[in-house]
């Protein structure tokens, strides 16, 4: 059984490398292409972790994915997991914290704590947040690089005989076939996975993205050159804010766009958000940068109507399945997301193909 994946980003790589180690059987094409590293989702990535999120299934998988992460020294190494904690900052009443704070404990037991933030035991690193504002506090998350984590995963494939080509894709047709590839590589895979990120819409080839309910959209960031003392990873839903310390004593702040259907290979800076930004970092972290104090940069996403990076099919009777989606998040729940993944789409090729060894599926 022969199966293609699109994309060398976190979801590609990290698809490509749990089916190699569900089915060492399997043949494995990951076709990673030759845009700039540092220009997709991937390369720019915050990658904050954390396992609470406001709606259950989301919830699940962010748990999932930061307990695995907490619990293997060689996951940790290879994405460069720094636990500086999170925060989560939002309205009361607006998510059910009793349900939400019970799946976070099942899979990280001790790691979260939530309260009204008049509440806080400590002193709240960020300020001038609403009365009654429900702060929910990790101590087991915080960031690591995504983009170190696909290097590592990459690597990995190749020494286990994983073929990685720098062919790029122009296209998917919906029976599998590859356009702009090697006619050896064109056809015949029982699968085609394309997990490339917000370049998706554009690869899959009569077919409509938006009926598909996929879109792309950009997200900003800024660094700045310092960070108060004490802020871990935090995202604040009452203003918007969110970021994290940099390794070399700055910080990363963002702070959400509207910026829909944007081309992934020409996503430019927006100047009048970093503007925006910088007013509510004076507000919230009582930070006061010019503009020109800051270093912006861009990149974008995947999102789907049913946000989240999950395996879904093109179409029925087609072999054209996608695994993006991550609509901004997919850092945090990669790891529970690419198991689950892997594991349906072998499921999947199983039963289509019964009466295969596990070896010829
Ligand atoms: C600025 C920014 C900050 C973020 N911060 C966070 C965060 O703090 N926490 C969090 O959880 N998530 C965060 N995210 C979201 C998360 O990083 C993304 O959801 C995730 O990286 C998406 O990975 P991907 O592999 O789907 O896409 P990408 O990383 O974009 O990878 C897609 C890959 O497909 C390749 N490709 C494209 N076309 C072709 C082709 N024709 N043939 C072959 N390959 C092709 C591209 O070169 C690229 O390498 C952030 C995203 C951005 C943009």
């Amino acid at each position: 059984m022969s199966i293609a994946v699109i994309g060398g980003g976190i979801a590609g790589a990290a698809l490509a490398w749990r089916l190699r180690r569900l089915d060492p059987d399997v043949e494995i094409t990951l076709f990673v292409g030759h845009h700039s590293v540092r220009g997709d989702a991937t390369g720019a990535s915050g990658g904050m972790v954390r396992g609470f999120e406001t709606d259950a299934e989301s919830c699940l998988v962010a748990s999932e994915s930061m307990a695995e992460l907490a619990a293997d020294p060689a996951l940790r190494d290879w994405a460069d997991y720094r636990e500086v904690g999170s925060h989560y900052f939002l309205e009361p009443g607006s998510a059910d914290m009793e349900a939400l704070a019970s799946i976070v404990e099942a899979r990280l037991p001790g790691s979260l704590t939530w309260s009204a933030v008049e509440d806080l035991p400590g002193p709240c690193p960020v300020r001038g947040l609403p009365e009654g504002t429900v702060a929910v506090v990790e101590r087991q998350g915080g960031y690591f690089s995504p983009h170190r984590l696909r290097t590592s995963m990459t690597g990995e494939l190749l020494r286990s005989r994983v073929e990685v080509s720098q062919e790029l894709v122009t296209g998917v047709l919906p029976d599998g076939t590859l356009q702009g590839v090697d006619p050896a590589h064109a056809k015949g895979f029982r699968a085609v996975v394309v997990a490339a990120g917000a370049w998706t819409p554009h690869l899959l080839l009569d077919h409509d993205p938006v009926a598909g309910g996929f879109r792309t959209k950009a997200i900003q960031y800024v660094r700045c050159p310092v960070a108060p003392p004490g802020l871990g990873a935090f995202t604040d839903e009452t203003s918007g804010l969110y970021g994290r310390p940099l390794a070399d004593g700055g910080l990363l702040l963002g702070i959400p766009t509207d910026r829909w259907g944007v081309d992934p290979d020409g996503v430019g800076v927006d100047p009048s958000l970093i503007g925006t930004l910088l007013e509510v970092a004076s507000e919230r972290l009582h930070l006061d940068l010019e503009p020109s104090g800051v270093e912006g940069f861009s990149s974008s996403d995947c999102y789907h109507r049913e946000p989240g990076l999950a395996l879904r099919d093109l179409e029925q009777g087609s072999p054209v399945f996608t695994f993006t989606g991550g609509s901004g998040g997919a850092a945090k729940t990669v790891l529970a997301a690419s198991r689950t993944a892997a594991a349906g789409l072998l499921d999947r090729l199983a039963a289509a193909h019964p009466g295969g060894s596990q070896a010829q599926r």
